[in-house]
């Protein structure tokens, strides 16, 4: 080869290469190879093509430039086999095919008119193959003429091959990387959407805990400043036990391969705030520290959640009202210590007190006012115990001490509960004051010894609860200990409610009927009287079992009986026509039926079942019942009244009712306490307050009967004070229903 020559293979080279580093677009690249080719060849019969396949064998694309125009379109698209012109058979084969004769070889027959119209007579081809023995495509030169190629045209040929390859393979891997760089961009954008979408923090730190980046996240919840933390470690940014906590986390999660999951409280811009963590491991390296691992930690605020849930626990274990704790909590702790006592063989005492008088400032003023003496009840009495004692609220006014300390004699342990009741008693000398007003409580305490003993929590209180009846019996503000005899009472008490429960089953509960007459004598209505008949004990009256009944929760299933036997006796009436139409049944209602949701559903169904209207019946409530919750009581005697039913105020006179208010009840009767009908006769005072009643009633436009009427002379007064109704002795007893069908029947026949 000439020396210009060399010279300029060489500078072509370089020019190439120039170009490939350069990077420009293929074409221009493969263009630019064929141009400089063409100048080293130095012959204008020779062209040089490069062709580029895709991976399943097709041309397309590649550079020509000197070719005859439309060359390079018309091979396009034709997919690569063993008689495919000199190009596509080199690639097919991975070798040189070397064509002197286009018209005469058989691997252009099918091409030879294509040659034919470019006018080629020659083709020598070199395959493009990648260093994963991978065809790219082909390197050829073609001949306008028949021909061979010498010893340097196939150097040259070999060496532009490789050059083209070059180029090629720069090209697909640029391709790559910026196929690879758009998906690391989109990544990096959703993860950047994700974590500032998350409220979540996260981090990630290398295996030395030290903070390598932070994503997303308020930094109202960042401890320090990004700057301040980024490139330390947690126990440079970190209170001591939160940053321990972190380092063993990350030690777990590098050791054990396993997610690790905590809580931490952190003092956050935002405030004291919980946070949970969770920490994973990152599986990659840097690749300058390919040793170091790292780990991410996702710190979510779970300061809300942790509220609710200690607010849950709060209302399960605490009375809202005082916040100490309620039965719940005292019995999980007399619990314990009843455990340990039968353990150790020790005594403790439990005190039961109840206020003195409570009840009636209570339903006099209102329950707010309530509500505020007995928040500060509970201030004045929590300082008197240690704090391991426990103080519990676990009813309207009555608290509950469990003394913690035990003692390792009855005596001991009586000694120090006496000095403690001494404290309560001493706690109510001043009186408690509210916004309003002052007043003067006391306390009426019980003390439980609390000993191996005891079989159950729920005695212990019984007991204590006993004795603190007997200290209010004793005249009140006292404490007394818990007797053995006071056990019998509790005892009875027990035997009363099982009496009671075998009494429904079997049906001893009956009503009497007591008549009420008008003031010309006539039979108006009757009043339904709860009777318990015991086979061994006869007719036992309801005020000896009533207040048990109340407090076992069985008073709803005896007034249902007693309902319905009124309704069973009006039907009766009305059938044999003893009876008007204005004739009604009084039924007395227990202030704990009244407040029960099921009660007036209750009476509809019985009602239903012997198809009467409400309108016969009326339902006594007492007055004392009216001063509770007024808007409620005023909105269930509404409900009453719109099915139909009457009200009466039964023993008027004896409770706390504000008169002011008695307006505002739908009320149609009241009727004066057997105390009042007692006295009238008495004194001038006892007329005074009859008088009163009456003309109360008269003002308010609502009926008002007697009771208790138990001689002629009484009768006389109430007939000048025109009272609408009469009950008592003096017309006649309570009576079971056979007694009073003769009674109306001998009424009727005498008038
Ligand atoms: P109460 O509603 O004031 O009933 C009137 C009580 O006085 C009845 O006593 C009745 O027998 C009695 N009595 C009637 N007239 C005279 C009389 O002239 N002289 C005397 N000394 N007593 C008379 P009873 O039947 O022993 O009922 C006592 C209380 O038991 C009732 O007082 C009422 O509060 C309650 N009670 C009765 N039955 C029921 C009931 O079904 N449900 C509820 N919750 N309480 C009832
Ligand atoms: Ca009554
Ligand atoms: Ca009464």
């Amino acid at each position: 080869m000439q020396s210009d020559n060399i010279k300029n293979l060489l500078d072509a080279q370089q020019d190439v290469l120039k170009i490939i580093v350069t990077g420009g677009p293929l074409n221009d690249v493969l263009v630019r190879i064929c141009e400089m080719v063409e100048v080293v060849f130095h012959d204008p019969k020779a062209h040089c093509s490069i062709n580029i396949i895709n991976d399943s064998g097709k041309i397309c694309g590649g550079a020509a430039p000197t070719l005859p125009e439309g060359y390079l379109e018309a091979v396009q698209g034709i997919v690569i086999g063993p008689k495919t012109g000199s190009c596509g058979t080199a690639m097919h084969e991975k070798r040189l095919v070397i064509v002197e004769n286009i018209y005469q070889d058989p691997l252009w027959e099918d091409f030879i008119e294509l040659a034919k119209n470019f006018n080629l007579k020659a083709c020598w081809s070199n395959p493009i193959i990648d260093y994963k023995n991978k065809v790219l495509g082909s390197f050829a030169i073609y001949y306008d003429d028949f021909s061979a190629p010498s010893e340097l045209q196939l150097d040259m040929l070999s060496r532009f091959t490789d050059l083209s390859k070059l180029a090629i393979e720069r090209h697909y891997s640029s391709q790559e990387i910026s196929w690879l760089i758009s998906k690391l961009n989109q990544s990096n954008e959703q993860l950047k959407a994700f974590t500032s979408v998350l409220p979540d923090l996260a981090f990630i730190l290398d295996e030395d805990c030290r903070y390598l980046e932070h994503y997303g996240g308020s930094s109202e919840f960042l401890y320090a400043q990004k700057s301040l933390f980024l490139n330390r470690t947690v126990d440079d940014v970190l209170p001591k036990d939160v940053a321990t906590l972190i380092k063993k986390s990350v030690h777990k999660v590098l050791h054990t391969k396993s997610d690790q999951q905590f809580e931490y409280q952190l003092n956050v811009p935002a405030g004291l705030c919980t946070f949970e963590a969770r920490i994973t491991e990152l599986k990659y390296y840097e690749s300058d520290q390919p040793k170091m691992r790292h780990v991410v930690l996702i710190a979510r605020d779970i300061t809300d959640k942790k509220n609710a849930e200690q607010a849950i626990e709060k209302l399960a274990f605490y009375d809202p009202l005082t916040e100490l704790p309620n039965r719940r909590m005292l019995i999980d702790r007399l619990n314990v210590v009843l455990d340990r006592i039968k353990r150790q063989k020790k005594f403790s005492a439990l005190l039961y007190l109840d206020l003195d008088y409570f009840k009636r400032i209570n339903d006099s003023l209102g329950h707010s006012e309530g509500d505020e003496i007995l928040i500060n009840v509970a201030k004045r009495l929590q300082p008197i115990f240690r704090s391991s004692d426990t103080l519990a609220r676990i009813g309207g006014d009555e608290f509950v001490v469990l003394l913690e300390n035990t003692e390792d004699s009855a005596e001991l342990v009586s000694e120090e509960a006496s000095i403690v009741a001494k404290k309560i008693l001493e706690a109510f000398q001043h009186p408690i004051a509210t916004e309003k007003s002052e007043y003067q409580l006391g306390a009426s305490i019980g003390i439980s010894v609390i000993s191996d003993q005891v079989e159950a929590s729920d005695d212990v209180l019984k007991q204590a609860d006993a004795a603190m009846y007997l200290s209010k019996k004793q005249g009140r503000h006292q404490f007394t200990f818990f007797d053995p005899f006071l056990q019998k009472i509790i005892d009875e008490q027990l035997e009363l409610e099982n009496d009671i429960i075998f009494a429904l089953a079997s049906g001893q509960f009956t009503a009497f009927f007591q008549p009420q007459v008008d003031m010309t004598g006539a039979v108006i209505g009757v009043e339904a009287l709860l009777r318990w008949i015991h086979p061994e004990r006869g007719i036992i009256p309801p005020l000896s079992f009533l207040p048990v009944a109340e407090q076992y929760g069985l008073i709803t299933q005896i007034e249902q009986c007693v309902f319905a036997d009124a309704c069973r006796l009006y039907q009766e009436l009305a059938e044999k026509q003893l009876i008007d139409d204005q004739f009604t049944v009084a039924v007395n209602i227990s202030a704990i039926e009244f407040r029960s949701p099921k009660f007036i559903q209750n009476l509809l169904d019985i009602l239903e079942q012997f198809n009467l209207p409400a309108n016969h019946f009326k339902l006594e409530v007492t007055e004392s019942m009216l001063v509770h919750d007024i808007d409620d009581t005023i909105r269930q005697m509404q409900e009453l009244k719109s099915h139909g039913f009457r009200l009466s105020i039964d023993d008027f006179g004896t409770g706390y009712s504000s008169l002011n208010y008695l307006h505002a009840f739908p009320i149609d009767e009241m009727k004066i306490d057997k105390s009042f009908t007692d006295k009238m006769l008495e004194s001038k005072s006892g007329q005074a307050v009859i008088n009163a009643i009456i003309s109360l009633a008269f003002n308010l436009g609502i009926k008002v009967i007697a009771e208790g009427v138990e001689t002629d002379e009484q009768y006389q007064q109430l007939k000048k004070r025109y009272v609408s109704g009469i009950q008592g002795y003096f017309f006649a007893k309570p009576m079971a229903t056979p007694d009073l069908f003769k009674w109306l029947t001998e009424q009727s026949s005498r008038s």
